[in-house]
């Protein structure tokens, strides 16, 4: 399988070549050549499979220069009950994704797809426990060490930290505002105590970070001296990881490959859908793929329109389903790529536009940039809107009608996922996180904290480890420098 770039760049490389990186050398992001089919008897196959085995199968189509018995290997060393124990009542920790049931009326059903089950009970943990593996496997085979700088507001560095500690050959430096993320988040993070993984709290917002992080990237002579790496959304092993729940979701749900589900997924970055958009064109029966944004609701507009806008800061909220809080969505282009055609000259200019007017327009309209908003249905994409009051009220809702407590990310989707129910086509929302992690809000919606799963119950008590640091690249890269002894 070979990968080609969004963007048209000549090179088509393997995935062990793209794995460490992020962006194509033209900007672009990688995508497969062509998409990997899996119908009938294969897909049938699949249904009696463990997650660990399905995620063997889905991966062997996309790594085929990783010998077989070793990404067999790496998949049942990532996808085990031990990783994603942190199951609510009712849920079998060996299901790795488990389903279950909220609502069935009139021939329409809703089902959740725990995604948030492992060790910093988001659904970012599916893809970055695998990432942490394949970096230690690819490193150890070439020798080779890396530094993974990277910038987050809450839920990415603490994957990324769980993923990467204790790894050989990887450390990670990872900045955050300092004082400005919740208790908890700042806990899961700060109390790691193993000696590669390095918090870095900066004096700053969070752009202030992302900026930094920019900066030790556009470095080239000092990123390759110090072996810089990123684990941002846009990397393709972890779009790849993603898909294996979307077929793990439609097969626990269905009996049979006449039947289709339909997913709604909160979004932001796009990464998790845009896995669920690869899915389907790998044949799996997804009806509908819809899209739920908070008040940050440039995807949104954009399937009701057709206009991409993206947002400038001061049009960014800070909301309650603060992981959702997007100005662009940095992996659409996947999905653009699709859309027109694989014309990687238009993506290139359409991507362009973005830079220089913020924006384009696919609406079809006189003047505008094409047509294609018409085919947006052709791929099943639906979308919707939520809001603070309306996460407020979701949660109210799931907990009389549902008997459980969801997080304000699945908030989100649920309260979406209702709007767009099909008599006949089971939809299925993906839980992005467990509630603990937003307890602020919990605490609004129902005037009590979040149930913590077991081992979580003191963690702001635990000794924390990290540094303060003014919003200064130079004092980062030194930093870096001194950390890594390059
Ligand atoms: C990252 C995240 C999202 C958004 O996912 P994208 O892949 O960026 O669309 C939604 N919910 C939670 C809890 C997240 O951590």
């Amino acid at each position: 399988m070979q990968y080609v770039s969004t963007r048209g760049h000549a090179a088509t490389p393997s995935f062990s070549e793209i794995l460490l990186g992020g962006l194509a050398p033209d900007g672009g992001l990688y995508l497969p050549a062509q998409y990997p089919q899996v119908r009938g008897a294969e897909l049938d196959q699949w249904r009696k499979l463990s997650y660990a085995d399905l995620a063997f199968e889905v991966l062997r189509k996309f790594a085929t220069d990783i010998p077989e018995a070793d990404l067999k290997a790496l998949a049942h060393k990532t996808y085990t009950a031990d990783v994603y124990r942190n199951t609510r009542a009712g849920e079998h920790a060996a299901e790795i994704t488990p389903l279950r049931t909220l609502e069935e009326q009139g021939g329409k059903k809703l089902v959740l797809q725990s995604l948030s089950n492992g060790p910093t009970l988001a659904f970012k943990d599916m893809a970055m426990q695998l990432l942490g593996n394949l970096f230690e496997y690819a490193l150890a085979k070439q020798g080779a060490e890396l530094n993974i700088v990277g910038a987050t507001s809450g839920d990415t560095g603490s994957a990324a930290e769980y993923a990467m500690r204790g790894k050989k050959g990887i450390r990670v430096f990872m900045l955050s505002p300092h004082k400005k993320m919740s208790a908890f988040q700042t806990a899961q993070m700060f109390s790691l105590q193993d000696p590669n993984i390095f918090n870095l709290a900066i004096e700053g917002v969070f752009d202030d970070c992302q900026d930094i992080v920019k900066a030790i990237s556009n470095d080239l002579e000092y990123k390759a001296a110090k072996k810089i790496g990123t684990v941002n959304s846009i990397n393709w092993a972890r779009v790849v990881a993603q898909v294996v729940y979307y077929f793990r979701g439609y097969l626990a749900a269905t009996t049979s490959n006449e039947q289709k589900v339909s997913f709604t997924v909160p979004s932001g970055n796009f990464g998790n859908i845009c896995a669920g958009h690869i899915a389907r064109m790998m044949g799996l029966p997804i009806d509908k793929l819809v899209v739920a944004t908070n008040e940050n609701d440039v995807l949104d507009e954009f399937f009701r329109t057709g206009i991409y806008r993206v947002r400038k800061s001061a049009e960014t909220y800070h909301t309650s389903s603060p992981s959702m809080d997007i100005s662009k969505a940095s992996n659409f282009e996947r999905f653009v790529y699709d859309l027109l055609g694989r014309d990687s000259a238009r993506v290139k200019d359409l991507f362009h536009k973005v830079e220089t007017a913020g924006g384009f327009d696919l609406s079809g309209q006189a003047g505008c940039d094409g047509n294609e908003f018409a085919s947006v249905i052709q791929y099943g994409f639906a979308s919707g809107r939520s809001t603070h009051a309306d996460r407020l009220e979701t949660i109210r809702f799931a907990e009389k009608t549902y008997g459980i407590t969801v997080d304000t990310h699945t908030a989100d989707g649920i309260k979406v996922a209702r709007e767009h129910l099909t008599p006949g086509v089971t939809m299925i929302v993906l839980e992005t996180a467990l509630p603990a992690k937003f307890n602020e809000t919990i605490r609004e919606a129902l005037g009590r904290d979040a149930d913590r799963p077991a081992g979580f119950e003191n963690i702001e008590a635990l000794p924390q480890r990290f540094e303060v640091m003014p919003a200064d690249a130079a004092r980062v890269k030194a930093y870096v420098a001194q950390h890594t002894g390059l």
